[in-house]
């Protein structure tokens, strides 16, 4: 007995308690791992070949590669805290500085130039530095000065980052140093981003300072300076943290069931029946699962679809928060002429000004692409499709999407890249999730998360409710895995 709690009961409890977790990406995993610790079994029942969801790995051109995620952001450390107790922590690299950080394309007059260095979220600190300055002109710098002239501000949580950086810096350096960077990092437009929850802190600086600048300044002497935050990667690619999650979860006595969909959530008294459907071509049938409770792990609208039926309309009652469609197209391309990274680690672009969102030369950004695939030989990943705009590459053939993002990469990097440089291609499409920073999320998610929490012994994770990104979701994952096995361990 500890604290009045009997702990041999607690620990037969929880090896009698079964748990189904519905989806096999990120949030699934983690959430999972999280019931398997406790000795309570867990199945996890993934509807694709493998998992990992937006964590995708595959091969282009003989190399092993992220086809989705490729890094995370170390804000909160939850991912590295995930990684260490996997055992991977001597295996995450940062991106290679050296070759200088990402560059802007699509500048009206200017073309392409590196990104300034020293700003939060595009936000520069200094109007009048060289770098800002060749982005915006002097114009632009003149007009963002009269940030520092004016009253002193003080947002307040309402204000859209969009409406903010028009109003203090002008469209200039909304345009081309803001935009570029939420529609690279976010899929979204300024306007739809929250700034305080895009750049915690942000706010208290701005009173600490009394401008807008000011604050950037002040809070870039204190935090790492990428575009979206600092990010990092596994050597090998991130999906390596799929496989130790799967490793670990069935080590410790859990199920990974890859090729089974779930189609239906039934009640059964307290618990609930699993029906899966079987997948034409593969061996596995259509089956029932009993369990005492489910975790549903998927996206949106299979979360909705599943969990919907239990919560006396509810969850139907809501609007959907469905973010955008985003096709990433990999190359593998022998160029001599990439050998010096043109445009650093990638590329953002003026929103408008090309096809592509956003690219990332994945040779130049980590040391274990570049030395998988050799002297000459360069990845390149191109991305199409914002919360405004369906990628410029729906309803091409992979061969027509690829030639696209050959032609955009070319322009992007500066480079001319022919069909014959071009080694090896693939295009993959992904749901993404709207940002935690998407002005009016939480509100939603919130609700959508109390019309879940409706049925009893139900649980949902996932990037819809946690808001996209690694470090956004594993966190999630694990308290709601808490409150879920808290439930059901101490239910009367
Ligand atoms: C292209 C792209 C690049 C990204 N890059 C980064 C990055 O570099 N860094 C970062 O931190 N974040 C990145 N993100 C965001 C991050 O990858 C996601 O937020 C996160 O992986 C989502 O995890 P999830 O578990 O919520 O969902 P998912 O990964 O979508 O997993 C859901 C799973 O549920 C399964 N499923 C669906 N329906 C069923 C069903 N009926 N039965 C059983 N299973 C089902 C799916 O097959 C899928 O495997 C990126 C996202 C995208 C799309």
């Amino acid at each position: 007995m500890t604290d009045g709690i009997d702990l041999l009961a607690l620990r037969d409890r929880a090896a009698e308690c079964r748990i189904v977790v519905i989806g096999g990406g990120i949030g699934g995993l983690v959430s999972a791992l999280e019931f398997a610790k406790l000795g309570i079994r867990v199945t996890v029942l993934e509807a694709a070949e493998h998992c990992g969801g937006a964590l995708r790995s595959g091969e282009v051109a003989g190399l092993t590669l992220d086809l989705g995620a490729e890094s995370f952001a170390t804000r909160g450390g939850h991912v590295a805290a995930l990684i260490e107790e996997l055992g991977l922590s001597d295996d995450v690299v940062s991106p290679e500085h050296g070759v200088g950080g990402a560059w802007v394309a699509g500048i009206p007059g200017v073309g392409a130039a590196p990104l300034p260095r020293g700003g939060v979220l595009g936000i520069p600190g200094n109007p009048f530095a060289d770098d800002v300055r060749r982005v915006i002109g002097w114009g632009g710098a003149w007009r963002a000065y009269l940030d520092r002239l004016r009253p002193v501000l003080t947002i307040g949580h309402a204000s859209s980052l969009g409406k903010l950086v028009r109003s203090r810096l002008g469209t200039r350096v909304l345009d081309r140093l803001v935009a570029p960077v939420t529609s690279g990092v976010y899929s979204a437009s300024p306007d739809d981003i929250d700034p305080d929850v895009a750049a915690p802190g942000l706010n208290t600086a701005i009173t600490r300072a009394g401008s807008l600048t000011g604050a950037v300044l002040d809070l870039s002497s204190q935090r790492a300076s990428a575009p979206g935050g600092a990010v990092q990667g596994l050597s090998g690619g991130m999906y390596r943290l799929v496989a130790a999650l799967v490793e670990r979860i069935e080590h410790l006595g859990g199920e990974v069931r890859t090729s089974v969909p779930v189609a239906e959530l039934m009640r059964d008294g307290e618990g609930w029946i699993v029906r899966c459907e079987a997948i034409e071509g593969h061996d596995e049938e259509s089956e029932t699962i009993a369990a005492d409770a489910v975790v549903v792990a998927t996206d949106e609208k299979t979360a909705r679809e599943l969990i919907a039926p239990h919560t006396d309309g509810a969850l139907s009652a809501l609007p959907p928060v469905a973010g955008p469609v985003v096709d990433i197209v990999t190359l593998v391309v022998r160029s001599p002429a990439l050998v010096d990274a043109p445009r650093g680690t990638g590329v953002l672009t003026v929103p408008g000004s090309h096809r592509a969102k956003a690219l990332t030369h994945a040779s130049a950004k980590w040391a274990w692409v570049r030395e998988q695939a050799g002297a000459g030989v360069h990845v390149i990943r191109v991305s199409f499709g914002t919360a405004s705009e369906q990628p410029a590459t729906d309803g091409l053939t992979p061969d027509n999407a690829a030639l696209l993002a050959l032609e955009e990469a070319s322009s992007l990097l500066g480079v001319a890249l022919t069909r014959q440089q071009l080694l090896g291609h693939r295009t993959e499409r992904y749901a993404q999730s709207q940002p935690a920073a998407m002005i009016g999320l939480r509100e939603q998610t919130d609700a959508a998360r109390a019309a879940i929490r409706s049925a009893r012994h139900v649980g949902s994770v996932g990037a819809w409710l946690s808001g996209t990104g690694l470090a956004q979701v594993v966190p999630d994952a694990i308290e709601e895995a808490d409150r879920v096995r808290r439930a059901l361990l101490f239910a009367p």
